[in-house]
C-alpha cells in the first residue's frame, strides 16, 4: 500500500453510522467529522482520509434515482482530488447502488468501494469497523507502479470484495450478508488482503465517463405458479414503460399461459422490450434449453443471461436514461458493458 493514499469517504445512510447516544440509549447517526474519535484505529492507517455526508443520510430503502444521480456527481467532482472512494450505505438496496453507479460512471481506473454493517459501529459486536477499515485499505491500496489496485465499483463486507454489479444482499441477519454467486470474489481480507487480479475489471475507455440520466419507465415482474396475468395487463401498456423485466424460473422459464404470451407478444410489437432474468440466486438463462423458453426467442424476447436482477434493473434505468431508440437499448442489453454479465 502506497503512504500517500487519500481516500474520501461519503457517508449516506444506513445503520453502520449510527452509535448510541450515552444519554437516550437510543441509535443516532454520528457526525463523520469526529470520526477519528469513534474508530481511532483509522489513525495509524498510512492513508489520509477525508469525509462527507448527504445533507440527509437515509436508510437505504428510501434510496432513488436523485441520491444515485447525487453521489454519482460527489464521486466525479472529487474524482482526480483522491485515490479511492468508500461509500457507507444501508446494506438492504446496497447492491443497486453498487450496480447502478458501474453503469453511471464508467471508464474508472481508481476504486469506488461500497460497505455498511449489520450493527451499529457504536455496538460492541459491530461489523462495521471491520468493514469500513478494511474498505478504506482497498479503497488506498496502490501497485508498486502507484496504480490503482482496484479499478471498479465493489462491494466489501465481511473479508470479501465483491464485483459491485454482480452482489446481491443474501442475509437480513448475518454479517456475511453478501454475494457475488456468477463472479468470484474480487479479494478476500484475512492476515492480507489477497487480490485476484485476473478477476479485476478493466474498462478500455481511457477517459472517466459520467452519464447520470437514470428512466423509471421499467418495470420488474416476478413470476409465480398459478398468476393471474389479467392482473398485470396494464403493465404491458406501453405508454411510461418502455421495458419489462422478466423474473422467471430456473434457466428462464415460464407458463405457457395464453393470456401471458399475448401481453408478450403485443408489447413486443407495439416496440416494448422484454428482458429475461433467472429467479435462481446462480446460474444463467438460456431461452430455448426447454420448450417452455423457446416461446421467448421467438418472440423476441432478450436473455439477461446471468445477470443479477440489481444488475438487470440499473442497466435497463441507464440504457433507457441515456438512449431514446429502442433498439440501442437491445443492442447494449445484449453486451457485456462493465464485467455484469457473462457472454
Ligand atoms: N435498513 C438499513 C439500510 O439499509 C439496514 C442497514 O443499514 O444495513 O439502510
Amino acid at each position: 500500500m502506497e503512504m500517500n493514499s487519500k481516500v474520501l469517504i461519503l457517508y449516506t445512510g444506513g445503520t453502520i453510522g449510527m452509535v448510541k447516544d450515552l444519554k437516550t440509549g437510543r441509535l443516532v447517526s454520528f457526525d463523520f467529522n469526529h470520526l477519528y474519535t469513534h474508530i481511532p484505529e483509522l489513525e495509524r492507517l498510512p492513508i489520509t482520509l477525508e469525509s462527507i455526508s448527504l445533507e440527509k443520510p437515509i436508510d437505504s430503502s428510501e434510496i432513488n434515482r436523485s441520491h444515485w444521480q447525487n453521489i454519482g456527481r460527489i464521486v466525479l467532482e472529487n474524482y482526480h482530488e483522491f485515490d479511492g472512494f468508500v461509500i457507507l450505505h444501508g446494506s438492504d438496496t446496497m447492491a443497486f447502488t453498487a450496480s447502478v453507479l458501474s453503469f453511471m460512471v464508467q471508464g474508472l481506473n481508481k476504486p469506488i468501494i461500497l460497505t455498511g454493517s449489520q450493527l451499529p459501529i457504536g455496538t460492541i459486536r459491530t461489523d462495521g469497523k471491520e468493514n469500513l477499515i478494511t474498505a478504506i485499505e482497498i479503497a488506498g491500496a496502490k501497485d508498486a507502479q502507484g496504480i490503482s489496485v482496484v479499478q471498479e465499483v465493489a462491494v466489501y463486507f465481511e473479508y470479501s470484495l465483491l464485483r459491485g454489479n454482480r452482489s446481491s444482499k443474501i442475509s437480513a441477519n448475518q454479517f456475511d450478508a453478501f454475494a457475488s454467486p456468477n463472479y468470484p470474489k474480487l479479494a478476500v481480507a484475512g492476515v492480507n488482503i489477497e487480490f485476484q487480479n485476473d478477476r479485476l475489471f478493466r474498462s478500455a475507455k481511457d477517459t472517466i465517463q459520467f452519464s447520470p440520466e437514470l428512466s423509471d419507465q421499467l418495470s420488474l415482474i416476478k413470476l409465480f405458479p398459478g398468476m393471474n396475468f389479467n392482473a398485470y395487463s396494464s403493465i404491458f401498456k406501453l405508454e411510461n414503460n418502455r421495458l419489462i423485466i422478466l423474473e422467471t424460473f430456473g434457466s428462464g422459464n415460464a407458463s405457457s399461459d395464453v393470456t401471458f404470451r399475448k401481453l408478450i407478444t403485443q408489447f413486443i410489437a407495439e416496440g416494448g422490450i422484454v428482458l429475461n432474468v433467472t429467479q435462481c440466486s446462480s446460474g444463467s438463462v438460456q431461452q430455448g434449453k426447454y420448450e417452455t423458453s423457446s416461446f421467448f426467442e421467438a418472440a423476441g424476447v432478450i436473455s439477461g443471461k446471468d445477470l443479477t436482477t440489481e444488475a438487470a434493473v440499473t442497466k435497463s434505468m441507464h440504457l433507457l436514461g441515456v438512449y431514446s431508440s429502442q433498439e440501442t437499448v437491445k443492442k447494449f442489453l445484449k453486451e457485456d458493458l462493465v464485467g455484469e454479465m457473462t457472454v
